[in-house]
């Protein structure tokens, strides 16, 4: 056997790598089959063959942020503008509750509409419903936050995008690097279930800098990650850059689940949108959730943060139809509970 194939038994019960060691596993294509096998059995001894599926709504599309490789960055006069109203956004949840998700993800651009006032209403009438309730709305106060958990946010989705500072920079120029560890702070310190994650594949993004991200999911005890492929937007500063690929974002997703084994890791949309089999490679390397987006046809349409999204084709019906089909055809449950992280370790 390969000293890298032992390097990830060991880590298979060990949950350590350093940092030398990861980037020697994402430099080497000839042991991905073996990677993925063994986050895929961390996964089954940690958080089960449960999938939790978490509806997931996109509830606005105004932005004011400049990230360069976002198709819905303020810059971007070609997208056609959208706020839903609460009553749009409650119909949705209850879609979700037919569909028998436990969770509602909301999800929008930075949109300061959205008032502290008018979220805390929102929050507190999805949670009235019965969901848990996922935010991923951008960064926020630490006051902002606690309103919001107050009200009885459960988790909150926020990229750290990469850890590569000169590069986070350049990629948010409206941005600071600091402040997006001081929310992801808070949000800890607050009791939030806290998901971050990383672009994969960013213009001059390097291997050791993936290798970063994935030790700055350790130190940070994220509860989630998430990760993609970065897909070039048109009319984006980035349109013409190469973009991410599959393999590598299971890479460091597969790598993610063997350092921190009870997670929750998402298979997401942007590895679908690369292979119509992205999300169950995912789901067969260390993925144990997946986020089927229940925003209506005409607005899911306009959430172009890049293009081609897996489901712009389906209803949220026949998507909800073929990804259980689906899950359950690979031999996995489709989770009844709220799936929260369960310390297993
Ligand atoms: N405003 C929220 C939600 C952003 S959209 C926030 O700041 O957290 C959710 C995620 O989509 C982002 O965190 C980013 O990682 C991803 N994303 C944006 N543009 C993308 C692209 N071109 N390719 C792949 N993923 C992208």
């Amino acid at each position: 056997m390969t000293d890298l194939k032992k390097l990830i038994i060991t880590a298979t019960d060990s949950h350590v790598l350093s940092e030398a060691q990861i980037i020697d596993i994402l430099k080497d294509d000839s042991i991905n089959d073996f990677l993925f096998s063994a986050a895929d059995e961390v996964r089954e001894k940690y958080v089960g063959n449960e999938v939790h599926l978490r509806g997931l709504i996109e509830f606005s599309n105004i932005c004011k942020c400049s990230c360069k490789y976002c198709g819905i960055r303020k810059e971007n006069t070609l997208v056609q503008r959208y706020r839903m109203t609460e009553e749009k956004i409650f119909a949705l949840a209850q879609k979700a509750k037919e569909y028998g998700y436990k969770t509602i993800v909301l999800q929008s651009g930075e949109d300061s509409f959205f008032s502290k006032e008018k979220m805390v209403s929102i929050i507190k009438k999805i949670k009235d419903m019965g969901f848990a309730l996922t935010l991923s709305i951008g960064e926020k106060t630490y006051e902002e936050y606690k309103e919001y958990k107050d009200a009885g946010a459960d988790r909150y989705l926020l990229r750290i995008e990469t850890t590569d500072k000169n590069l986070y920079q350049k990629m948010h120029p409206d941005m600071s690097f600091e402040n997006r560890i001081r929310c992801l702070k808070d949000l800890k310190k607050l009791g939030y279930e806290t998901g971050t994650g990383c672009l994969v594949g960013l213009p001059e993004q390097s291997i050791e800098s993936l290798a970063h991200d994935i030790l700055f999911f350790k130190e940070l005890d994220a509860d989630m990650i998430g990760l993609g492929p970065f897909i070039p937007a048109p009319d984006t500063p980035l349109e013409t850059e190469d973009g991410g690929t599959l393999t590598m974002a299971l890479k460091v997703m597969a790598l993610t689940r063997l350092l921190l084994p009870d997670i929750n890791i998402p298979a997401t949309t942007a590895m679908e949108t690369l292979d119509p089999d992205g999300r169950l490679k995912a789901l067969q390397s260390g993925a144990n959730v997946v986020m089927p987006n229940i925003t209506d046809e005409e607005c899911k349409h306009k959430y172009t943060i890049y293009p081609g999204k897996a489901g712009l084709n389906n209803t949220a019906d026949e998507y909800n139809r073929s990804i259980m089909l689906k899950i359950k055809n690979r031999g996995r449950i489709i989770a009844s509970g709220f799936g929260f992280r369960f310390r297993n370790l």
